[in-house]
């Protein structure tokens, strides 16, 4: 590697050298979706960003271990320690076991990351499947002495923590303030300052997802599956944790707390968040009417969208922000990216069939070294994109004998948009796999009209008819001619 990695690290609030602990082995950690709701251009982008960095850290030659959680339980409403469970609430209002919410929604998520070719990560875990793992890591704070337990719940005890580390170190808040901006308690609850946030909570009998631990039936409080999970999975010590920049505070910030109370020092060396996406400049909500589910976005059924958005369009128009950039959703920006990105898809599909000449008056070697130093510095995938386009201009000037270029240099402009536009920024041809499957629909309708010709030649009128008969109920119209027949898709 000539150059290395520059990351913006949201703990330092500077960009670092990116050094893992043990090259070329890297861990990294990302905050995965709450599944009780369908995924919506939220999730979009964290996801994107994170596969971006997890392909490219793979293009530098490192062997990244990626664990991305669902979270399926603990979540409560308001993300704070009170309130119903968002799944419980979500499973009592639908009338089905909350399992089944967290089976639905987390397949609902895959589908939308396959279509947005966001790679699976290298695990997948999910709270409900690790509470031993989160009462062991409660006991550990227990033990340290961070924590205490009030009537079978069991609190992080932030006052306690902020003398002797710091609370607030990653969001850059400090106690004395937050404190002065909370209510005081009422003398009804069971914490003891308004700042603690709950490792366990105890159930009340209504609550329907409960375990047996030492200090009751309840449950983990939300923050600390992903302090648990990451150990687990990544050891004391990894390199990235990642997350939208809504999760630094509490969330992140809470599990520096409980993994520095724990082990005597934090977890993780560099935190990355992306920033959010908002539509026609206002924050999405469900109470704006803003709401825009992925499946919608692919269909085009919201009332705001103007047309279906190829998933393909929608990952190009992430990455035409940097991911620490506001990103501002509308119908003009979208059809932008979609024009965009075809441009440089149509633009690569002309390489090959480029002039060569016995020298270049272009240089290649310099475009593809620009993309590199984007994406090395802290992946800033708008200028990739930018430098892309560069190339594109190169295709279309050669292609009109403005500049020549050679055989060797016309492998290296295929290989950019390869190696930058696939591999990378993750595009794929739209529509490639439909084209694909709908080649080898028409191949085989075709194949079985053959096998019906043949059977009604052999007087075999029966396997004939059983044939027609199938085709038809698929909804296959099928005409007779003279010499043979034509078919259509009803
Ligand atoms: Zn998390």
């Amino acid at each position: 590697m000539q150059e290395s990695l520059m990351i913006y690290n949201s703990l330092t609030r500077k960009k670092e050298e990116f050094k893992p602990i043990h090259a070329p082995h890297v861990g990294m950690y990302v905050c995965g979706p709450t599944v009780y709701g369908e995924a919506h251009l939220g999730h979009a982008r964290p996801s994107v960003t994170f596969d971006i960095l997890f392909r490219f850290l793979h293009f530098l030659g490192y062997k990244v271990r990626y664990v991305r959680n669902i979270t399926d339980v603990g979540h409560l409403e308001n993300d704070a320690d009170e309130g119903e469970d968002k799944i419980a609430k979500k499973a009592r209002l639908d009338e089905l076991e909350p399992m089944e919410v967290v089976q639905e929604y987390t397949l609902n998520y895959h589908h939308c990351m396959q279509e947005m070719n966001v790679l699976p990560p290298s695990i997948e875990p999910r709270a409900s499947g690790h509470i031993i793992e989160q009462q062991e890591y409660v006991r550990k704070i227990l033990d340290s002495g961070y924590a205490y337990e009030s009537n079978g719940s069991v609190y992080f005890n932030v006052e306690k923590y902020n003398k002797d580390f710091r609370y607030g170190i990653l969001s850059g808040r400090n106690v004395e303030d937050m404190l002065s901006n909370t209510r005081s308690l009422d003398g009804q609850q069971e914490k003891r300052a308004p700042l603690d946030f709950a490792l366990w909570k105890k159930a009340s009998p209504e609550h329907i997802m409960q375990w047996n631990s030492d200090w009751s039936r309840g449950f983990p409080g939300w923050h600390l599956e992903c302090s648990a999970m990451g150990e687990k999975y990544l050891g004391k010590e990894f390199d990235i944790h990642g997350g939208g920049m809504d999760l630094l505070f509490p969330h992140h910030e809470c599990e520096i707390a409980q993994s520095t109370a724990a082990n005597g020092k934090q977890a993780v060396r560099y935190w990355i968040h992306n920033n959010m996406i908002t539509i026609n400049g206002q924050k999405m909500g469900k109470s704006l009417g803003n709401f825009i589910t992925l499946k919608q976005l692919f269909s085009g059924t919201h009332e705001l969208l103007t047309q279906a958005y190829n998933p393909m369009t929608i990952r190009f128009f992430i990455l035409q922000a940097h991911y620490r950039s506001t990103l501002d959703f509308s119908n003009e920006a979208l059809q932008a990216a979609e024009k965009g990105m075809g441009r440089l898809l149509e633009g690569y599909e002309k390489i090959t069939e480029l002039p060569v000449s016995q020298t270049s008056s272009v240089s290649v070697a310099d475009i593809e070294k620009k993309c590199l130093k984007a994406m090395l510095d802290d992946m800033n995938t708008p200028i990739v994109i930018s430098h892309l386009f560069t190339a594109l201009k190169t295709v279309h000037a050669v292609e009109l004998g403005k500049e020549t270029i050679t055989d060797e240099d016309k492998k290296a402009l295929l290989k950019i948009f390869e190696i930058y536009l696939f591999d990378i920024l993750g595009i794929e041809q739209p529509n490639e796999k439909n084209e694909n499957s709908s080649e080898l629909l028409q191949k085989t309708i075709t194949l079985l009209l053959d096998l019906r010709l043949q059977a009604k030649r052999e007087k075999d009128y029966q396997k004939s008819d059983e044939i027609r008969d199938a085709l038809t109920g698929m909804g296959v119209v099928i005409k007779d001619t003279k010499d043979g027949y034509e078919w259509k898709v009803n």
